[in-house]
């Protein structure tokens, strides 16, 4: 009986994700690359969201910040992000002084001073809302909401320059960008503040976007509709 019993903890067990036909190992539900995959992009099915495919929703939120130069929203922004990167440099302080931090903790305070002395802060802000407005937008190219700060923290990071090492690729003939991954948990601790820095206003941009979306619709339908009564 106990071998039996041996054999079925043992036995090999498909992926989890539909149409793999990968081996799940151990005692998770997915193969290899679909567990690298979650950890990479925060769920098994999720792809990264390319420089590509947000710069239509930074064009926008770009062209909203252009036409409101003079709002304070943008500044208050700007401090509420300030006040993060502030505490983020007490700690690290406190780290070279010998106070010990969980790994992914440190590595978050790490990469949050990184972004804050190499990315100018109006940059930063343009690509989170954009992630805002593109998850309000096409809500189902995210998998989860894991999977959604796991892509928010992604595109913060691949703004530094230092985080990105280049190589040359022969198949392209390009010269290519690669980023240092870091941990899980350090990209959602780093979306947890950016989430709380400037989720709101996101919200509230992605709103704007939509009732002037549907005012223009049902402009373009008054006059469809006024043009076939035209007599
Ligand atoms: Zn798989």
């Amino acid at each position: 009986m106990g071998t039996i019993f041996h054999f079925e903890r043992n036995m090999s067990k498909q992926c989890s994700v539909p149409l793999c036909s990968g081996t799940a190992a151990g005692y998770g539900n997915l193969c290899d690359r679909h567990k690298a995959i979650r950890r990479r992009h925060g769920h098994p099915e999720q792809s990264g969201i390319t420089v590509q495919e947000l710069a239509p929703y930074r064009k926008r939120v770009k062209h909203r910040m252009d036409k409101n130069k003079g709002n304070p929203a943008w500044g208050i922004l700007g401090q509420r992000w300030e006040m993060i990167i502030a505490a983020a440099k007490v700690d690290e302080s406190e780290i070279r002084n010998g106070r010990t931090f969980i790994t992914y903790q440190r590595e978050a305070l790490h990469e949050l001073t990184k972004l804050a002395n190499e990315v100018p802060v109006d940059s930063l802000i343009e690509t989170s809302l954009a992630m805002f407005l593109m998850q309000e937008e096409q809500p189902r190219r995210f998998k989860s909401d894991a999977a959604f700060d796991t892509q928010l923290a992604r595109r913060a990071r691949a703004l530094t320059e230092t985080n990105a090492g280049t190589y040359w690729d022969d198949k392209t003939k390009r010269v290519k960008r690669v980023y240092r991954d870091v941990s899980p948990r350090t990209l959602a601790v780093m979306a947890q503040h950016m989430k709380a820095a400037f989720g709101v206003a996101g919200l509230y941009v992605a709103r704007l976007e939509q009732q002037e979306q549907q005012q223009a619709d049902s402009e373009r339908a008054a006059l469809t509709n006024a043009l076939e009564n035209l007599k």
